[in-house]
């Protein structure tokens, strides 16, 4: 049978746009829908802009260390206007260039919405349909609105914290994960108080015990007000503007925002999968094979949309080994088992592996090296943070099968040690490399003698 096309790439975010332009380098003819602007959540509303925004909240601390050294910086003033132009310049030049990779590739970039007719046929929004013989769906995720909250509709997600017309003084961020931990610490650094509400004990549920309690610290140094095990119960919108908060334990508060950061699930709503014969799980995730094939032969899915690592390089890394086996060459291996993962507060917490909990489920015997410390640019600044890494090691082969760094530049840190990982290295090699003087980094070959030890899942001596 003839198809219109070879590849119907559903979404231009990262994922997408990889395998597209995979895909078309290969030969197999290709378009690539988008209903928004090209370059997806990482490019356009997450991971870059964030990370700009994440930088300019570290001049505050940059700022208040300088006297330490000598310097007498005045009183800066920082204006969110033109902080959020400039990260619209860089994330339309973004935008561009992805643009100009695709039309280099030879893929073809259909602006619009696309849902799924058949298992090989695709309707474009303006009406034409387009059959394909393989069709991609990298439609990525969307963030989740928490249920039942009275007044909800004046809260925000991260999709439109970036563009706020005016900076808000007064921000309630709900959520203890990703994107409340790293809004709630760039917010305050950039001037607002910042009440950090969310229904665990303590933020960033899963990650290593430590890691947490020296995140929630940090975030507690630099201003942010922490209430656990509480949530909105209702939001009012007050003549003056201003969103009164009921909370939970009957606790009032007003703010100028209020934004929502309950976790995102898969873009599928309204696409047609089920059309297809496709069935979603109920969180509307593609069920995918270990070679990211669906259940209908012809459909395949890369990145949030199977809801399993939501991570841009995952996706990006799925969509060129789906596009490499799908046309014509061999597709590199996946690993998921080192992926690390940075939450970008400041200081930034990176994690590749098990956490001490999960290593002790796992293995009978594990030994955990763990470093506390004042860094040393901490000592001039006076500033009360801490540097906190840990690292966890499978007792029986002495294999490293976890590293946890609370740090500066952490997330550069972690690239180096997830290699190391991935390579199968041993505390052995950690202790053979040579430390590299003064950094914090030396901190992860230098750590002797076991904080503490586990043997069938409990600590001894
Ligand atoms: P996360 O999954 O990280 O965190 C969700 C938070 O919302 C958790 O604290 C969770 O609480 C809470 N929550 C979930 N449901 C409810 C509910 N019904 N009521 C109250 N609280 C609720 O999601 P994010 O939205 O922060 O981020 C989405 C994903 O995006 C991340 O998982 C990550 O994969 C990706 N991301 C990655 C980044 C990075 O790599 N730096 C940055 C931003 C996002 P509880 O802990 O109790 O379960």
């Amino acid at each position: 049978m003839a198809f219109d096309v070879d590849f119907f790439v559903i979404g231009a975010g990262s994922g997408g746009v990889r395998a597209a332009r995979v895909a078309a380098m290969h030969g197999a003819k290709t378009l690539i829908a988008e209903e928004s602007r090209v370059g997806g959540t990482c490019v356009i509303r997450g991971c870059v802009p964030k990370k700009l925004y994440v930088y300019a909240s570290r001049f505050a601390d940059d700022f208040a260390d300088a006297a330490g050294f000598g310097w007498s910086v005045g009183a800066p003033t920082f204006d969110w206007p033109s902080l959020v132009a400039a990260k619209e310049k860089e994330i339309t030049r973004l935008s561009a260039a992805y643009r100009a990779n695709l039309a280099a590739s030879g893929a073809e970039l259909i602006e619009e919405r696309a849902t799924v007719v058949a298992p090989q046929r695709v309707r474009l929004a303006s009406g034409p349909e387009v059959s394909a013989r393989h069709i991609l769906v990298a439609v990525g995720s969307w963030p989740t609105f928490l249920p039942g909250v009275e007044g909800l509709e004046h809260a925000i997600t991260s999709n439109e914290a970036f563009d706020l017309p005016v900076f808000p003084r007064r921000l309630l961020v709900v959520g203890g994960g990703y994107i409340a931990v790293e809004f709630a610490s760039l917010f305050q650094r950039l001037g607002a108080q910042v009440i950090h509400v969310m229904r665990a004990s303590n933020v960033l549920r899963g990650f290593d015990e430590d890691m947490r309690e020296g995140v929630r610290a940090a975030m507690e140094r630099a201003g942010v007000m922490h209430r656990f095990g509480i949530l909105p119960a209702g939001i009012e919108k007050r003549p003056d503007g201003a969103l009164r908060v009921t909370l939970t334990d009957g606790e009032m508060f007003d703010a100028d925002r209020v934004l929502v950061a309950t976790g995102r699930l898969p873009n599928t709503r309204g696409l047609g999968l089920e059309t297809a014969g496709l069935k979603l799980s109920q969180h509307g995730a593609i069920k995918v094979d270990d070679e990211l094939t669906s259940a209908v032969a012809s459909i395949h899915a890369i990145g949030d949309v199977t809801h399993r690592v939501n991570l841009t390089p995952v996706a990006i890394r799925e969509g060129h080994a789906l596009a490499d086996r799908l046309f014509g060459a061999v597709a590199k291996p996946i690993r998921y088992d080192t992926i690390a993962h940075v939450v970008f507060g400041t200081p930034e917490l990176a994690a590749v592996g098990l956490s001490e909990a999960e290593a002790v489920k796992r293995f009978p015997k594990v030994d955990v090296y763990k470093s506390d410390f004042r860094p040393m640019k901490a000592t001039l600044s006076g500033s009360g943070e801490r540097t906190i890494m840990k690292l966890v090691v499978d007792g029986a082969t002495g294999r490293l099968v976890g590293a946890h760094i609370l740090a500066h530049d952490a997330g550069e840190m972690v690239q180096l040690v997830a290699v190391a990982m991935t390579i199968g290295a041993t505390k052995a090699d950690f202790d053979a490399t040579m430390a590299v003087h003064p950094t914090a980094a030396e901190e992860l070959v230098t750590m002797h003698a076991p904080a503490l030890r586990y043997e069938n899942g409990r600590p001894v001596a």
